[in-house]
């Protein structure tokens, strides 16, 4: 497969039935594997043999759609996760400890923003936010001598700014510390950050890559390509043995292809649970099956709603990577060549109640807190996620009281700009 197109990849990566085997992927609901001898067992639990036994670490459906997005990605080895907070969490936690330092771009996702500083806090570990446009020496100054990691998105959820991933990739293997990207909003598809420098990507597989709003999940993709060797005092979970595996260690044992991964499964799926339902992977993986249909006409919808609002008198402000007016145009240009997602934010003039008034006029947008499925959907930040805080404080965190965020589906784009036309008449 590794030769193959990306569309050929989404349809039948990760997995090729043997004579007689089921066609599609088998859901092997089962939580636990029969062996014949105890030490059958053992030589697994010593990962002295590869195998399974129980589904709390890993299962055969998880390891296949795991292994498609891996090859989509562009990686050597991945894992899938509960929820894209685990896969982020996880990521991290693989290599950051009580005592360990985070670089991240200040414009990510809320869950991820509130795990790093406050949730990671309590655990001991500091972070230093940059923003997504800093300068190489104002990167290069956000590093300490504890820093372990370097983490952003690759489109910002719901910012919509773009990490310039190359920019990134720098400062951090400068500083000997891998680049996490999570790579959820553009996709694989769109971009494939592995390619730009980052080490580990990770997804909300909840999103685009499920793409019908049918289950929550995550997943991590390790490049292969970061020597933790090399920089060994950093990084002694994967460099020196581990006491709970009788001693393995890793980076040694399975080399710079498969540490990373490995560890995160043998100990943080072990000891934070945190698996995948099979049931849920075999519904990722229908949705993997059409991705590269999919996006490219979420990119098409995105591009003519935002293109139509940055017309329209009732709108003050667009965001959108793929419109020239957009600050983020040029660097999407180099890493999101084909676009980027569907999801489009834009201020209304006359603040909170004018976007409350827009939102109830739709009638093909739903309002939701999910993004990125087949039906459009539609949120104000300031009457529902962010609620609590005033019109100031809203202004402060760059969130303006008229922002809306627009999910923009599967439909026909036509119909998707008449539906908002209509509730734009309404304001
Ligand atoms: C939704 C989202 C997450 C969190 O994923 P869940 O699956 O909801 O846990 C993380 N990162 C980004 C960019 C997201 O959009």
């Amino acid at each position: 497969m590794k030769n193959r197109s990306i569309n050929t990849k989404c349809v039948q990566g990760g997995y090729t039935p043997k004579n007689g085997e089921p066609r599609q992927i088998p859901i092997i609901q089962s939580t636990t594997f029969k062996y014949d001898t105890s030490e059958d067992m053992g030589k697994l639990f010593d990962l002295e043999a590869s195998g399974y036994f129980y589904t709390r670490l890993q299962n055969p459906t998880n390891d296949m759609v795991a292994a498609k997005i891996a090859e989509l990605e562009g990686g050597t080895a991945a894992m899938l996760t509960s929820s894209g907070q685990a896969a982020n969490f996880f990521a991290l936690f693989n290599i950051c400890e009580c005592g360990s330092h985070i670089v991240a771009s200040s414009s990510i996702y809320g869950g991820t923003f509130n795990l790093i500083a406050v949730t990671m806090a309590k655990m001991g570990i500091e972070v230093t936010f940059v923003s997504p446009t800093a300068s190489e020496e104002e990167l290069n100054a956000a590093f300490k001598d504890n820093t372990r990691a370097m983490f952003g998105e690759t489109i910002a959820n719901p910012a919509l700014t773009v990490l310039d991933i190359e920019k990134f990739a720098k400062a951090a293997h400068a500083h000997g510390v891998p680049l996490i990207v999570d790579n959820t909003f553009p996709t694989p598809v769109n971009c494939r950050p592995i390619e730009w420098g980052a080490d580990i990507v990770t997804h909300s597989t909840t999103k685009y890559m499920d793409g019908h709003g049918a289950a929550v999940g995550g997943a991590i993709v390790d490049s292969g390509k970061f020597d933790w060797m090399a920089h060994a005092d950093k990084f002694p979970g994967l460099c020196t043995p581990d006491e709970s595996y009788h001693g393995i260690t890793y980076a040694e044992k399975f080399g710079k292809e498969g540490a990373f991964i490995t560890k995160a499964t043998a100990q943080l799926m072990r000891d934070f649970g945190s698996i995948q339902s099979p049931q849920n992977a075999f519904i990722l993986n229908l949705g993997l099956e059409s991705l590269h249909v999919r996006m490219p006409r979420h990119v098409e919808n995105g591009q003519a709603v935002a293109e139509f609002l940055e017309k329209h008198p009732k709108i003050e402000k667009v965001n959108y990577s793929g419109l020239k007016s957009d600050p983020y145009y040029e660097v999407a240009q180099k890493y999101l060549p084909n676009g980027g997602c569907g999801v489009v934010s834009f201020e209304i003039k006359g603040g909170r109640a004018a976007a409350e008034k827009f939102m109830k006029s739709l009638k093909l947008a739903a309002i939701e807190t999910h993004v990125a499925d087949a039906r459009t959907c539609c949120l104000n930040p300031a009457t529902s996620t962010h609620r609590q805080m005033t019109d100031e404080q809203l202004k402060e965190a760059g969130i303006p009281a008229g922002l809306v965020r627009m999910s923009c589906g599967l439909e026909d784009k036509n119909d998707l700009i008449a539906d908002i036309a209509a509730a734009l008449e309404e304001v």
